[in-house]
């Protein structure tokens, strides 16, 4: 419009100017082959002027017929666009107020509007999502996983429809692909770390969890737990495949971690002393009882020293525990190596000791043997045996979430699944879970006990 009323002044402005030339006086001839025409200025400027006016008026007229639907396509275009646009942005109002149907809506609607799919595609797979339309969702996520700028965004989407609906294999391909176009997507590395447990991949599992460790996603202290873990099977799992040499490197770095996970340092120290590293594996099992008082390592203590003699094994096990000889671990331990050395008066020293602090069943069961043990005491050994069945349960592996018992330490819970859960504890006395696992993504992993 503004453009027509330019070009409107224009013309008047050339007319007036022509009027005014034709009233001034004055002749012109214009002589062309055998045309002649005598005339004034002013009518030749209006002439010439006309020429130029109609010229200007076919040139815009000419621009308008050309351009004219190109605008109006992109401006129809702009206009799609803004409402596109206006539609997610009510579609992630809704979404962020748990309005799935509105979400889905808006979404749709943005979808058909806008040329860009991605974030049309994203809305309606998050609502479909949160609306429970699993399939839908999955199809949306599908699609944006193989557009470049999208993909990881899809396949995050997929990974955690994948891990919800307990599809594992899927969900670890899924996260195994992050990583391998997004190498520093933070997030998939704990999911992925689970599921690589739940695989029985400890390598795997071990290069996600040094990476979470190195990129501070998990707290040192229970990334190094759970790294222990996984180091502990990764020497297990050599040692199956006869390399001792690298069982050993992966049991060292295990008990290192973790001077606390007594597998690891039970085994390693077996390793060493297989080796000829006695006095280095004395003290692996000695740290070991420090840390964590546990029998067996005492047991594989006594095998490093390869003694047979039960006096010399009581001795043996005198000087292991010497660092708190009076804790209820240590007195345990004591009086059953004295019972076997037949050195009645030390046992009833440590066991009279026990019976003073809530005694186990094991006391009480010592107590049996020792009375037996001198003729003529059976009623005693009858009232402690019958004090037996009333005392609490002696220490177990128990899992520390679903409470399993069981009589050998695992990794993992046969019965529940959860990483790191055996504690050695009384029966009913299990401490809460205090790991990486508490937090699991997936539900059958749990975390970490002590
Ligand atoms: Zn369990």
């Amino acid at each position: 419009m503004i453009r027509m009323a330019v070009l409107f002044i224009q013309i008047a402005i050339l007319v007036f100017a022509g009027v005014w030339l034709a009233n001034e006086p004055g002749i012109v001839t214009v002589i062309w082959r055998d045309w002649r025409v005598d005339t004034t200025i002013g009518v030749i400027a209006l002439v010439l002027g006309f020429v130029a006016v109609v010229a200007v008026v076919v040139s815009r007229l000419w621009d308008i017929l050309r351009h004219g639907p190109v605008r109006f396509l992109s401006s129809h275009r702009a206009n799609r666009e803004r409402r596109g646009y206006r539609e997610l942005t009510q579609g992630m109002i809704s979404l962020a107020a748990g309005d799935a149907a509105g979400a889905l809506r808006h979404a749709r609607k943005a979808d058909t509007l806008l040329d860009n799919p991605i974030a049309g595609n994203l809305l309606i797979a998050q609502a479909a999502t949160l609306q429970g339309k699993t399939s839908l969702a999955k199809h949306h996520y599908e699609v944006m996983s193989d557009s470049g700028d999208a993909a990881i965004a899809g396949l995050r989407g997929l990974f955690e429809q994948a891990i919800s609906d307990g599809d594992y294999d899927s969900a670890f391909r899924f996260g195994e692909k992050v990583r391998e176009l997004q190498p520093d997507s933070e997030w998939v590395l704990l999911p992925l770390f689970e599921l690589n447990i739940a695989r029985d991949d400890w390598a795997r599992a071990d290069d996600v969890l040094a990476e979470a460790l190195r990129r501070k996603v998990v707290a040192a202290e229970t990334g190094k737990r759970d790294r222990a873990l996984v180091l502990y099977e990764r020497g297990i799992s050599a040692l199956e495949q006869g390399d001792a040499h690298a069982a050993t490197g992966y049991l060292r770095e295990a008990h290192d971690l973790d001077p606390k996970l007594v597998p690891a340092a039970t085994v390693y120290a077996r390793l060493l002393g297989d080796a000829g590293k006695k006095r280095r594996a004395l003290r692996v099992l000695e740290q070991s009882w420090e840390r964590n008082p546990h029998p067996s390592s005492a047991e594989a203590y006594l095998d490093t020293l390869q003694l047979d003699d039960p006096l010399d094994r009581y001795k043996a096990v005198h000087k292991f525990v010497s660092g708190d000889a009076e804790s209820t671990d240590a007195l345990l331990l004591t009086a059953e190596f004295a019972l076997k050395a037949q050195l009645w008066g030390e046992a009833r020293r440590q066991l009279d000791s026990l019976l003073q602090q809530n005694p186990s069943a094991a006391v009480y069961r010592m107590m049996v043997v020792l009375e037996e043990s001198n003729d003529g005491h059976s009623d005693q050994a009858t009232r402690w045996r019958d004090a037996e069945s009333s005392a609490i349960g002696d220490k177990v592996w128990l899992c520390g979430e679903c409470g399993a018992r069981r009589a050998n330490w695992k990794t993992r819970c046969d019965e529940c699944g959860t990483f790191g859960s055996s504690q050695w504890r009384h029966p009913g006395a299990i401490a809460s879970p205090n790991t990486l696992v508490s937090t699991a993504v997936l539900p059958l992993i749990g975390n970490t006990g002590a």
